[in-house]
């Protein structure tokens, strides 16, 4: 039985990077009908905020990422948040000292910092050299009344360790390059190299998915989780590791969470659609056929194998992740187009007075409008004029659209728009005819008409558009940019 978890820090606001590791989770448990556990890692209190795991789970449900035990829905192994499991791990770590894979390190930071920098001048490996490893009781006296405060360390073993990474294949990790390391604090804090792999093994979580930057701890943890074993923490299992691949940025540098594409609310701001976002997400390190880029999660679920994730850098592409999501955009039936662009129709993102909103003018524009948006939060600017008393008054749009000539160009066109049918070809047929008295070809006509109209030089087409705001609407407009 799979069991996986998801297991984020509630510092900051949450990120791509997160929300990649969450759907590989996801869709790896829902492949194999598993179990994906969500924990929160809230042990630095310094840091962890109420309002970062609020975002988290938010964020989670947003994204449609469900989770079968966790915060909220509980389950066979609540608390899902650390901070509320503090005892369970001092008892481990007690456990582990009593067994002797543990000990006590009175070194202060300035020694060991002295000595890593000694090490490192000196061409060695700069890690924990070992000195607290084997203290006689004298010894552990005399720190004492000095009043050191020790820290607990891990002792690992001797040997090199060596492991299947499900995504980069054998693995082997030298002692030289896995030292001993601290797992409680001096204050009695229990760290994220304890904590961690203390709750995958009581969780019972048989395989670990998370990014790259994790794996030097891999070697650590797996030396752990045999101690951990033998003290009869857990099940006694070692679950597989898979280490996701880094997405870099701009510049070829990996993506920080401080990159403002980083941010997930961005995305959510800026109306992609789940599916899109996931979608794009699930391509970042994996893809479904060499052919298809865009797919549902459903078919990303069924098709989903950790083995298919490759090792190499991903990365990170605003422009793809948009195209991704304006194809889910076309997808939908027009209903639920309509729908999801509601929160965009209403304050604080449209511009106009709510009773002047048409849902007859909006259920004709939509189907318009769902062919062209790359995200939703584009419907406002691209609707408005249907629902303003006046366009928007856009400086730049009007100063490119009225060139010379012009004028003349807008009377033409009124006269014939006032003779003309009022259907979307007969509209198309007046511009024209327009255009041709002054010698323009209809995108040089049209864009007077449509500046004077909708206040942009962009938007949707224009001759629905005219069709849909009316003849009365439509005229009075070009008479005011005429005034
Ligand atoms: N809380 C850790 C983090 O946010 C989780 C690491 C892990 O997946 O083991 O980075």
């Amino acid at each position: 039985n799979v069991r996986v978890r998801f297991c984020p820090s509630p510092t900051g606001n949450p990120h791509v990077g997160l929300v990649r590791t969450a759907l590989f989770n996801w869709a790896f448990a829902r492949h194999h009908g598993g179990t994906l556990v969500f924990r929160i890692e809230d042990t630095d209190a310094a840091r962890d905020s109420e309002e970062s795991y609020q975002q988290l789970l938010d964020a989670m449900r947003w994204l449609g990422l469900d989770w079968d035990e966790g915060p909220e829905v509980g389950g066979p192994h609540a608390p899902y948040r650390q901070s509320q499991r503090m005892d369970l791990y001092k008892d481990v770590a007690k456990k582990l000292l009593d067994a002797g894979h543990a000990y006590h390190c009175y070194c202060t930071t300035e020694e060991l910092d002295a000595r890593r920098e000694a090490a490192r001048a000196a061409g060695k490996p700069s890690g924990y050299d070992g000195t607290c490893r084997e203290l006689t009781a004298g010894q552990k006296e005399a720190y004492e009344r000095e009043g050191r405060e020790p820290i607990v360390r891990f002792r690992m073993p001797d040997e090199p360790i060596t492991f299947n990474d499900l995504v980069r294949g054998e693995l082997t990790f030298t002692p030289e390059n896995v030292p001993d390391y601290g797992i409680v604090r001096a204050n009695g804090a229990p760290l994220y190299t304890l904590v961690n792999p203390v709750d995958d093994a009581l969780m019972e979580i048989t395989h670990v998915l998370r990014g790259e930057d994790l794996l030097s701890s891999t070697p650590r943890q797996i030396a752990l989780y045999k101690a951990l074993a033998e003290i009869g923490v857990g099940n006694g299992t070692t679950p597989s590791f898979g280490h996701l691949p880094y997405v870099m940025g701009e510049g070829n540098k990996k993506l920080s969470k401080r990159d403002p594409q980083a941010s997930l609310n961005l995305y959510r701001e800026r109306g992609f659609l789940r599916e899109g976002l996931l979608n794009y997400l699930s391509l970042l390190g994996w893809s479904l056929s060499a052919d298809q880029d865009i797919f549902t999660m459903d078919e990303m679920v069924a098709a989903f194998d950790i083995e298919d994730v490759n090792a190499n850098p991903a990365r990170f592409d605003l422009k793809k992740c948009e195209a991704i999501n304006a194809d889910h955009i076309r997808r939908l039936d027009v209903k639920a187009f309509a729908e999801a662009c509601e929160p965009w129709l209403n304050a604080p993102h449209a511009n106009w007075a709510p009773e002047n909103f048409d849902r007859a003018a909006w259920e004709a524009i939509a189907p318009h409008a769902q062919t062209r948006l790359t995200v939703l939060s584009d419907i406002t600017a691209n609707v408005d004029f249907l629902f303003l008393d006046e366009p928007v008054e856009d400086e730049a749009s009007w100063t490119k659209a009225m060139k010379e000539g012009s004028d003349a160009l807008l009377r033409t066109a009124r006269e014939k728009l006032a003779e003309a049918e009022w259907n979307t070809d007969a509209l198309k047929a007046a511009v024209v005819a327009a255009g041709e008295e002054h010698g323009l070809k209809l995108g040089k006509a049209q864009a007077p008409v449509r500046v004077a109209v909708t206040g942009r030089t962009v938007g949707l087409p224009l001759f629905e558009s005219l069709e849909i705001l009316g003849r009365e609407r439509t005229l009075a407009r070009v008479d005011a940019a005429l005034a």
